[in-house]
């Protein structure tokens, strides 16, 4: 479903991705774990086209996302992403958030956009709050909007990077339980976090990136968690810090 191979990526003279490969095959959950300043959000940004790479190739669902012929918009509109910092608009209310996108890109009528959006509204357990504006949310609340608004347009993959981080800990529990439901109905999802109880709980795998963007591990959640031995001494070093 998603293809990096041998992606390498500069800022200026800094190289931040390293001959990166990747296949993440429908239905899976990858996590994607690293460092501060590892490449992280890089890499989940070039799978949609938002950061272009000097080197290697993107494929996801079979549309080449770093071919120069790929109509990128029409190819985002098939990738939801979702931001650590929730990203609605903050003049519209929830409603209008989740249709807008559907009406504009997909081409979708008013009224079909806006019964998708409802439906996946309730999906995230928020339909009371459809006349709400962002600002009277809260930010857990936020973000399942900004969930929903993705699943709206019927991604065939959806990408999180650090959805839970800029959230109080007492939020962070709501965020959790859509991505943990949408694994479970097969979503497939690329997710970079810090939450290993949730990488324990859905991943089906774990990719962990060192600083200077090189990938150290790609395995099995069962591997990752489950042979320490097994693991990088970089990595061992990463998992003390956070476990
Ligand atoms: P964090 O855990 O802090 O979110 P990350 O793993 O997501 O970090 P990235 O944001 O992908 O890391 O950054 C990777 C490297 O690229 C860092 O060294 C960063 O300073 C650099 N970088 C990121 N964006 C830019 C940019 N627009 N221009 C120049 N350098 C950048
Ligand atoms: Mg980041």
């Amino acid at each position: 479903m998603i293809k990096i191979e041998n992606v390498s990526k500069w800022y200026g003279p800094v190289q931040v991705l390293r001959d990166c490969s990747v296949n993440i095959d429908k239905g899976d959950v990858a996590v994607v774990c690293g460092p501060s300043g590892s490449g992280k959000s890089t890499l989940i940004k070039t799978v949609n086209g938002l950061e272009p790479v000097q080197k290697g190739r993107i494929t996801v669902d079979g549309t080449e996302v770093t071919s120069p012929m790929t109509n990128l918009p029409r190819l985002r509109s098939r990738v939801g992403m979702v931001f650590q910092h929730f990203e609605l608009f903050p003049h519209l209310d929830v409603t209008e958030n989740l249709t807008l996108a559907q009406v504009k890109v997909l081409g979708r009528s008013q009224d079909e956009a806006r019964a998708r959006g409802l439906k996946m509204l309730d999906r995230v357990g928020l339909m009371a709050h459809k006349d709400k504006f962002p600002g009277q949310l809260s930010g857990g609340q936020q973000q399942r909007v900004a969930i929903a608004r993705a699943l709206s347009m019927d991604p065939v993959v959806m990408l999180f990077d650090e959805p839970t981080s800029a959230l109080d800990p007492e939020m962070v529990g709501e965020v959790l339980d859509v991505m943990v439901k949408l694994a479970a109905e097969g979503m497939t999802m690329m997710v970079v976090t810090h939450e290993m109880g949730f990488a324990r709980k859905v991943a089906s795998r774990v990719i962990f990136i060192d600083v200077g963007g090189r990938i150290l591990e790609d395995c099995s959640k069962d591997e990752f968690f489950g042979n320490p031995e097994g693991r990088q001494p970089r990595t061992k070093e990463f998992l003390g810090k956070i476990l």
